[in-house]
């Protein structure tokens, strides 16, 4: 039996915590070594993933087709088993720190707040009760330098995957540099996390199902004066044409300048008449248009002295792969699942992939690569993932968005089961409503391994048989 990952970290000081004190242990990589995971693409699920499996000694290399961190307005806000998984990787306090604390969301008309919980004595909250709001491009610098600060992982920025090839063995990939050339990298595994277009996916043959939604979702980080802010300053605006989402994203004080995100929905005719023709993406980015979205949704004195500093356009799509693994390579992230933006559960998913998989990986190294089981893990990871968002993200980001346009406001308030729920106020009742979401989020891949086998039958320690 051959552990076969461990002679490729044996040579590593890992401290007692599992990290490793030499940041150079890992620059050696020449491009030949046949590394234990490639990772592709240096989004969040990607670096964190990287973070992951270096806490655990386990080498990486990240490719990243652009030459640095990503920018764009998305992702702000985060929760539920999130906030678990950033404590077992010792960056809760760091990111909860850097982030604003929200207890609960408010629906613009409606009669109640749904503050998920309140503060403790200490000013705090309790992990997994509320949302941690910080920018996407933060959380992802945030696990970048925690990654490099391990020495397990080597990022190459503008090393764009364009082709791939796979044996029962390794994994090789062929890789565009800024330079014009080709090279190719080999590794025992491969992790897609290479967002929604993703070209791992497409080589591997994997589909993409679902729908798209007729909106586009216009993406704004605005500063601006706010004359109010309220305790709940994260808030929905429900209307059947211009709904959105608004979210500090920074602490933000009354009177005081500070920076917004402002995410708007633009309709998909341009007006009433059925015959009019969709507005091009340019036409929307046209700064007349987007403070026309704007100016609906922002408060205070008129003429408005906002600024808008970066707008991004986006697609909305409810869409799963039919699954995420093949042979030696593993989706995560948006390259295997995309659901429409409203409550925040994209990115939150993803890095709940990056954890189920860096399990995954950890138990495949830590036994030989001959074990006939290893095979059936590796299709578990695919089948729970894909579980979870078929049967508790995609439902709620569904509701969540139809709950903001599907009727006038006053009568969303009035018959919506949710808002009734949140009127009604009571947290028993409340809290059965989130169950699913935060019982059934993250995977827990121990409970799968080792597998229990009789004869020719497989049967996964959950009872189940497959
Ligand atoms: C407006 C908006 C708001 C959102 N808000 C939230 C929120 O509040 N909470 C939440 O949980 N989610 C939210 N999401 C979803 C979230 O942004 C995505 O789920 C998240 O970006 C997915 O991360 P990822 O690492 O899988 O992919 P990405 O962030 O797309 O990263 C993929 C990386 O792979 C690289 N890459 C692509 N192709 C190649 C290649 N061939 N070779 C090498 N590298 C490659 C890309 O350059 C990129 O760096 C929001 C999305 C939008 C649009």
């Amino acid at each position: 039996m051959t552990p076969h990952a461990s002679s490729d970290v044996s040579h590593e000081t890992p401290t007692t915590n599992g990290t490793n004190t030499d940041a150079s242990a890992y620059s050696d990589f020449n491009g030949t070594d046949v590394v234990p995971v490639i990772i592709v693409g240096a989004g969040p699920v990607g670096l964190l993933l990287a973070l992951r499996l270096a806490l655990n000694q386990i080498r990486t290399v990240v490719l990243e087709k652009e030459s640095s961190l990503s920018q764009l307005p998305r992702a702000i806000g985060y929760y539920g088993p999130v906030h678990d998984f950033f404590q077992e990787i010792g960056l809760y306090d760091q990111i909860s720190t850097e982030g604003m604390a929200s207890g609960g969301y408010a629906w613009r008309k409606l009669p109640t707040d749904n503050a998920m919980s309140k503060p403790g004595p200490d000013g705090k909250f309790k992990p997994g009760h509320y949302s941690i709001q910080l920018a996407q491009c933060r959380l992802a610098e945030i696990f970048l330098e925690n990654a490099k600060k391990t020495g397990f992982v080597k990022v190459l920025w503008e090393h764009e995957v364009t082709g791939l090839s796979q044996d029962e063995n390794q994994v090789s990939v062929t890789v565009a540099t800024a330079g014009g050339g080709n090279k190719v990298i080999k590794g025992q595994y491969l992790a897609a996390c290479d967002g929604g277009r993703s070209i791992v996916r497409k080589l591997l043959g994997i589909r993409l199902s679902g729908h798209s939604w007729p909106e586009r979702f216009l993406a704004t980080d605005v500063l601006r004066v706010a004359p109010v802010v309220p305790e709940l300053s994260v808030h929905f605006t429900v209307d059947e044409t211009f709904w959105g989402v608004a979210t500090p994203l920074e602490h933000v004080e009354a009177g005081k300048e500070g920076l917004w995100r402002y995410s708007l929905a633009v309709p998909a005719k341009p007006n009433d008449d059925p015959n009019s023709t969709p507005l091009t993406d340019e036409q929307v980015l046209e700064p007349e248009y987007v403070d026309s979205l704007l100016l609906r949704q922002i408060d205070g004195p008129r003429p408005s002295t906002h600024v808008v500093v970066r707008k991004s356009l986006y697609k909305m799509h409810q869409l799963l792969v039919s699954t995420m693994h093949r042979g030696r390579c593993f989706l995560a992230g948006d390259s295997a699942h995309i659901n429409n933006p409203i409550g925040g559960l994209g990115l939150c998913t993803g890095l709940l992939d990056a954890d189920a998989l860096a399990q995954t990986l950890q138990i495949a190294f830590s036994t030989s690569s001959s074990d006939p089981n290893l095979d059936d893990l590796f299709y578990r990871y695919s089948t729970e993932r894909r579980w979870v968002f078929q049967n508790v993200i995609h439902p709620f980001s569904s509701a969540n968005k139809t709950r903001l346009h599907g009727a006038k406001p006053d009568d969303v308030a009035r018959e919506d089961w949710y808002f009734r729920a949140l009127a009604r106020g009571d947290p028993k009742e409340l809290e059965n409503i989130h169950r699913p979401l935060y019982a059934q989020w993250r995977t827990d891949m121990k409970k799968f391994w080792p597998v229990e086998t009789t004869g020719k039958e497989v049967k996964a320690t959950n009872g189940f048989t497959t």
